[in-house]
This record gives C-alpha cells, structure tokens and sequence, in this order.
C-alpha cells in the first residue's frame, strides 16, 4: 500500500505520513519545506488574463510534491480549518502588497450542485479574518443551458460558463473572485466577465500554476 493511502484520516502529514499533524494538513517538517520551496515571494501579485491575481503558492509543474498532494487534499468540503490556516498566511501576505479594498466583497468561485467546497472555504476564512462581505454572486450553468446559450445568441465558452446569481444592485469598490488554484486563467477569465458588472475585479487563489 502507498503510505499517503494509508495515512488518509489518520491525522498524520499528507505528505510524509509521519504523525504529528498540523493545521496546514502537514507534519513541521513537511510545512517548512512547502513554503521554502513553493513561496510566491516575488510574485504574489500578477496579471492573468488581465486580471491581477493574488497567489500563496506556485506550483511549478511536476517539481513540487507536496503542493501536489496538498492541492487535492483540500478540494472538497471537509478542509475547513486547513483553509482557516491558509486564509491566515495569504493575508498576512496580502496585506504587505495591498490593503484590500474599502467597499470590497468576496466571491468564491461557486461549486457544482451549490456545495460548500474548498473555494467557498477559503472565500468564508478571508472573510471573517478581513471583515470583508463573502456573497454568492455566481452561479454556474449546467451543460444543457450553456448549450441553449452558445446557439441562440452565439455565446463563448468564456461567457456561458457562470452567470451572476442575481441581477447586481450594490457596486463595491473591489470583487475579489476566489479559488483555489489558478491554472490557464480562463476560470478567471469567465468570472471576470460577469462580476465587473458589480466592481473592478482581482482575483484570489491559494496556488498559481506556471
Ligand atoms: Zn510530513
């Protein structure tokens, strides 16, 4: 058996699988390494499809095994208080590279079925740490509706993957999109054209891709 199987509710680093695990998901030793190695000290802040974006973590393709691991041990809805701790570490970098917006919201990056998923966490921790409003301004479209889209009024791919969840009555200052991790940026990209109608739009994630 592969030791991280093993070890898996077992309160043990799911990375190592030694015990003596932290609210970061990771043992001392395995945290330290995390963010010696994997720290976006000089790039926190970047511009992604246009969009600035705020990142903890970048993740170089296949040099990093602990984001690896670590990425898919928070998806989904049981990392609570693993993404309280990250929630804590990204703002304290936040705050260095700016003060978040007087009139800001944030806005998670909403989960199939309306769940209350690894975005929604992060998003809900950030909140209660800033005093920043979390709202649930988007939705995403299901198959069938992005379909019926893209053949009525010749939508792309960009505009059809979410809509805003109501029609936007309040402005805000910033809308802070929040995921977990930025790949392509096209999730970004989708977001962005919608929620500019509520602010000018950031996004936030715990890790960026290269
Ligand atoms: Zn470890």
């Amino acid at each position: 058996m592969y030791p991280e199987l093993l070890s898996i509710g077992l309160n043990t680093c799911i990375h190592c699988g030694s015990f003596g695990f932290r609210p970061s998901l990771l043992c001392f030793h395995c945290e330290e390494l995390l963010f010696k190695t994997a720290f976006n000290r000089f790039s926190f802040s970047r511009e992604v499809k246009m969009v600035t974006s705020l990142s903890l973590f970048q993740w170089q393709k296949d040099r990093n095994r602990i984001l690896n691991r670590l990425s898919l041990a928070l998806k989904g809805q049981r990392q609570q208080r693993a993404w309280e701790y990250y929630a804590e570490r990204f703002l304290a970098e936040w705050l260095k590279s700016e003060f978040p917006g007087v009139s800001a919201v944030l806005v998670p990056c909403p989960a199939i079925n309306g769940i209350k998923d690894h975005a929604y966490w992060f998003a809900d921790s950030l909140s209660k740490l800033t005093g920043i409003p979390m709202r649930m301004a988007l939705r995403r479209l299901d198959a069938k509706e992005q379909k019926r889209l893209k053949r009525s009024e010749r939508q792309t791919s960009i505009e059809t993957k979410f809509a805003l969840s109501e029609a936007p009555i309040e402005k805000f200052s910033h809308v802070y999109f929040v995921d977990d991790i930025i790949t392509t940026g096209t999730t970004v990209q989708a977001a962005q054209f919608h929620l500019k109608k509520l602010g000018h739009v950031k996004a936030i994630s715990l890790i960026i891709r290269e």
